[in-house]
């Protein structure tokens, strides 16, 4: 007798959350197939992993950490990946003004935001200059990295979640799916909508833990967060945290939070660190040029600016 087995596929929403990178993965998607679901987010995880092991300063091992030792000594030819993403990293520093830079790490190694461990005032007026773009020099032709002085770091930690994501999406989508959502940390990339909505998501109070006050309709986006309330320590009513304004080498004041999107996630990400250190009239300004990109700040006051492109329209009639 032949009997018919119906194949288990079942279309619906899968995800799963991990720890990884000092942060949490998650990744959610839609598929018409269980099997299929799983698997995919699985590799979803493991190109992130594969991501960490290029890219991160903690692994001693790390194509990153191997940079660090030698560039001051020689020229070290770079992976394909990662010398996009110094390249990329070194456009935001010019279209920033230097307010995004990669090389902040030759300060930011010293803080342990877990131990509450931070530079001394010496050790960050030494460091300081490490601390500046143009120290680092790429040789498109042999696709070589060079610092010109010893003492310089470079730590992608402001650009590498928004590729991670960004790349979690591409493989989502070659391979069939239509509807998904990665996050790493602060920063999301979406994939189509929410099956005939769009995703909601939300930006933090940076000072009431849990709460949301903000929440932006999104589709196809890339949306990323910056804040001072991810890693830090507060000494004698001082916060110390992870974004390093690169001019002084300390913690930035002035904004509680910064958020960006638009359509590519690794700018989005970058965006949103670059404009926590610029303030929000700079900030904004700067977002004003780049009309696929909008924002939304948060100050010390807990005060809300939006970009123009979130403002209400103008009725000419009203003035
Ligand atoms: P999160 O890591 O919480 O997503 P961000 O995207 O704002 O937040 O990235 C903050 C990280 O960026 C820091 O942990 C550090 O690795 C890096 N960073 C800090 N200051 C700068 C800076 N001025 N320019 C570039 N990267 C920075
Ligand atoms: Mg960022």
């Amino acid at each position: 007798m032949l009997l018919y087995v119906p194949s288990l596929a079942f279309a619906d929403w899968y995800g799963d959350a991990r720890a990884m990178m000092g942060t949490e993965l998650s990744v959610y998607l839609w598929s018409d197939d269980s099997t299929n679901g799983e698997a995919l987010l699985e590799e979803v995880f493991q190109e992130a992993a594969r991501i960490d092991r290029l890219m991160s300063t903690y692994k001693d091992d790390s194509e990153i950490s191997k940079i660090n030792r030698l560039a001051a000594n020689s020229n070290i030819p770079v992976s394909d990946e990662l010398y996009q993403l110094i390249g990329k990293s070194l456009q935001i520093s010019a279209l920033t003004d230097g307010a995004f830079d990669i090389t902040y790490d030759s300060i930011g190694q010293h803080f342990d935001f877990r131990s509450r461990q931070r530079p001394d005032e010496e050790t960050t007026a030494a460091e300081l200059a490490n601390i500046d773009f143009r120290l680092l020099l790429l040789n498109d032709e042999s696709q070589t990295i060079r610092f010109r002085k010893s003492g310089v770091r470079i730590n992608l930690g402001g650009i590498a979640k928004g590729h991670v994501v960004e790349r979690g999406i591409h493989l989502l989508r070659a391979n069939g799916i239509r509807h998904a959502i990665v996050t790493a940390g602060g920063d999301s990339r979406l994939l189509g909508d929410r099956r005939g909505r769009p995703w909601m998501v939300g930006i933090r109070d940076p000072r009431k833990d849990g709460e949301v006050p903000i929440s932006v309709p999104l589709e196809e986006e890339a949306i990323s967060t910056s804040g001072d309330y991810e890693r830090y320590f507060d000494e004698d009513g001082v916060r110390f945290h992870h974004i390093i304004h690169p001019a002084t080498g300390n913690p930035v004041s002035g904004v509680h939070s910064a958020t960006v999107f638009g359509p590519d996630a690794v700018m989005t990400d970058a965006l949103s660190t670059s404009v926590f250190v610029m303030g929000v009239d700079k900030g904004l300004r700067l977002i004003a040029t780049l009309p696929e990109y909008e924002s939304i700040v948060i100050d010390a006051d807990g005060q809300v600016f939006y970009s123009d492109g979130l403002q209400r329209p103008q009725n000419p009639a009203a003035e």
